[in-house]
C-alpha cells in the first residue's frame, strides 16, 4: 500500500478511505468493467474533503473526483495511479426556501432527489437531463449541464447562486451565497462552473428555484422540411412568449431507430407515422390552464393550415406524455452494436441543415454502411450525433479518429463548439483548439497552473498535461 493512502486512512479511517484492491466500483455509467485506482476516498464533510486534498496535495498524488460518472468524455474514469473522490456521502438537501426560491444542497445530491424534493413544496429546480436518475447536482454544475429545459431557464451556470469549494491544496472557498444580486468584486464560483474538476472540488451548492407550473402542454409533431422546423421555432417563441420549456428535434433516422418498426419487437411504440423527416417534441409550462391549452392548441392548428407541420400527436394523460419523453431520452435501441461514436456539438441554427447533408455525405464516402443519427436541443443550437461506421476493417481506435475528423474539421468551418454540454474530459482534448483561441487556451492553462501548480486534480483531463 503507498505511504500516501497509508495517512489517508490513518487521518480519516477506513469507513472514508478505502485501499484500491478492496473497492468494488465500474468504471463510468457506460463502462461496467471494475475501475482501478489505489485508493477510495468517500468523504462526508467539506472539512474532510480538505483533509484528503491536502495530503494528496503534499505528496503530489493526483485525484480524480467523481460524482453520478454519467459524463460522456471518459473525464471522471480512474486512472490506476489515482485516488478516487467520491462526493456520493455529501448527499444531503440541506433546505429548500420557498420565499427565497432556493436551495442549499450537498454537491453529492443525485438530481431527481432534488427536483422531486422541490416538487413537493410546489417549487422547480429546473435542470432536467435523461441522466436525472444517476447524475448529481455537483456533476452537473463541474460540468455546467444543460438539458431539455435550457430554452427557458439557461444551463447549470444559469441556477448557482452560492458555492463551497475545496482547492487542490485543501483551502476551503466558501461562498453560501443566497441572493439573486452580488456584485461584490469578482465571482469566484464561475470560474469552477464546467471546469470539470480540474480547479477544485465542490462540496456544497445554493440554487436557484422556480415555482412549480400548474399546466402542461406538449405533443409531438412530424414535419417534412428543415425551414419548416426552423419556422415552427420562431412562431412557437414569438407566439408561446415566456411559456415554451422545451423544442427537442429527432431527425427522421433517429426516430426510426428508437421505434418500433412492425413485426418488431424492440423500441419504443411509434404514436405516429415514422415515414417524416424530422419529429420535434415541443412543450410549454406555465400557470392559467385554460389560456396555456389555447395559445398551444391556436399554434398548432395555425401550423397545420400553413402545412408547417404534417402530423401531431398529443398526449391525453401524464402517462402518455412521460411515453412520448421516453423516445426522446431513450436511446438504448441505438447503443449496440458497438463501435458506436457520440457527439455534443454546437453551430449556428440556420447552418444547421447544411451541415448536417456535409457530414452525412462524408461519412457515406469513407463507410458505406455508416449508420448516423441525430438529435438535439436544436433551439440551442446543440445537436447530438450518434455515428456506427459499421467498418470491422478498422480499429476502434481507428475508426473513431476517422470519425472525429469528419464530424470537427466540417463543424470548424462553422466556427461551432466541440462541445455544447457534455465538456471536453478526456475524448475532446485534442480537438478543443477547434473550438477555443490560442490566448483562451493560454489563459485558461495560467489558471489551471495557478489553482492547482501540481496538477493534482483530474490531471491530464480537458488542457491535457501541462
Ligand atoms: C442518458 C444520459 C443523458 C444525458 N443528457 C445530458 C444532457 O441533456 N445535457 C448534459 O449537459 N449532459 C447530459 N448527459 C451527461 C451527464 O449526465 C452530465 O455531464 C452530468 O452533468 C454529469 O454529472 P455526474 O454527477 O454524473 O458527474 P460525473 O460524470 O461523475 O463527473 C463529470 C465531471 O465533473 C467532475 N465532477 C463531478 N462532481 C464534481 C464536484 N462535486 N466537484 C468538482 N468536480 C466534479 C468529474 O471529475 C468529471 O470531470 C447525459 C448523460 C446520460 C448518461
Amino acid at each position: 500500500m503507498s505511504s500516501t493512502v497509508n495517512k489517508l486512512i490513518k487521518n480519516l479511517g477506513d469507513d472514508i478511505v478505502i485501499n484500491g484492491d478492496n473497492m468494488d466500483r465500474a468504471t463510468s455509467y457506460w463502462d461496467s468493467r471494475p475501475a482501478t485506482a489505489i485508493a477510495l476516498a468517500r468523504p462526508k464533510t467539506t472539512a474532510q474533503v480538505s483533509e484528503i486534498l491536502r495530503i494528496c496535495h503534499e505528496n503530489n498524488q493526483p485525484v480524480v473526483t467523481q460524482a453520478g460518472m454519467t459524463n460522456c468524455v471518459g473525464s471522471a474514469n480512474a486512472q490506476p495511479e489515482e485516488v478516487i473522490l467520491s462526493l456520493e456521502r455529501i448527499n444531503k438537501i440541506e433546505n429548500i426556501d420557498t420565499t427565497g426560491s432556493t436551495a442549499t444542497v450537498g454537491a453529492g445530491v443525485i438530481l431527481q432527489t432534488l427536483q422531486e424534493a422541490c416538487i413537493e413544496k410546489s417549487m422547480l429546480f429546473p435542470l432536467d437531463l435523461g441522466a436525472r436518475g444517476s447524475c448529481t447536482v455537483g456533476g452537473n454544475v463541474a460540468t455546467n449541464a444543460g438539458g431539455i429545459n435550457v430554452l427557458r431557464y439557461g444551463m447549470a451556470r444559469n441556477l448557482v447562486l452560492g458555492m463551497e469549494v475545496v482547492l487542490a491544496d485543501g483551502t476551503i472557498l466558501s461562498s453560501m451565497n443566497q441572493m439573486l444580486k452580488n456584485n461584490a468584486a469578482y465571482d469566484l464560483k464561475q470560474l469552477f462552473i464546467g471546469s470539470e474538476g480540474t480547479l477544485g472540488v465542490i462540496t456544497r451548492l445554493v440554487v436557484k428555484l422556480s415555482p412549480k407550473s400548474s399546466t402542461v402542454n406538449c405533443a409531438l409533431v412530424g414535419l417534412n422540411t428543415f425551414e419548416n422546423v426552423i419556422a415552427l421555432l420562431q412562431k412557437s417563441q414569438r407566439e408561446l412568449t415566456g411559456s415554451l420549456s422545451a423544442f427537442e428535434v429527432m431527425w427522421g433516422d433517429h426516430f426510426r431507430a428508437v421505434t418500433k418498426a412492425h413485426n418488431s419487437d424492440t423500441g419504443h411504440r411509434a404514436p405516429m407515422a415514422r415515414e417524416y423527416n424530422y419529429y420535434i417534441l415541443l412543450q410549454t409550462e406555465g400557470g392559467d390552464e385554460s389560456y396555456d391549452t389555447d395559445r398551444f392548441m391556436r399554434l398548432l392548428e395555425d401550423c397545420f393550415e400553413q402545412d408547417m407541420i404534417v402530423d401531431a400527436v398529443i398526449p391525453k394523460s401524464e402517462t402518455e406524455r412521460i411515453a412520448l419523453w421516453d423516445i426522446r431520452e431513450d436511446f438504448e435501441a441505438v447503443l449496440e452494436p458497438k463501435p458506436l461514436f457520440l457527439y455534443d456539438i454546437s453551430l449556428p441554427i440556420v447552418d444547421m441543415d447544411k451541415y448536417i447533408t456535409e457530414v452525412k455525405s462524408a461519412l457515406k464516402t469513407k463507410w458505406h454502411k455508416v449508420e448516423f443519427y441525430v438529435l438535439g436541443h436544436i433551439a440551442d443550437g446543440n445537436l447530438h450525433f450518434f455515428i456506427r461506421p459499421n467498418d470491422s476493417t478498422l480499429s476502434d481506435k481507428v475508426a473513431h479518429l476517422d470519425s472525429d475528423k469528419i464530424v470537427y474539421s466540417h463543424l470548424k468551418n462553422y466556427n461551432g463548439s466541440v462541445s455544447a454540454e457534455h465538456g471536453i474530459g478526456m475524448e475532446k482534448r485534442d480537438w478543443l483548439s477547434y473550438s477555443r483561441t490560442e490566448a483562451e487556451l493560454s489563459l485558461m492553462k495560467t489558471l489551471k497552473r495557478t489553482l492547482d501548480p501540481k496538477a493534482i486534480l483530474n490531471r491530464g483531463r480537458v488542457l491535457g498535461n501541462l
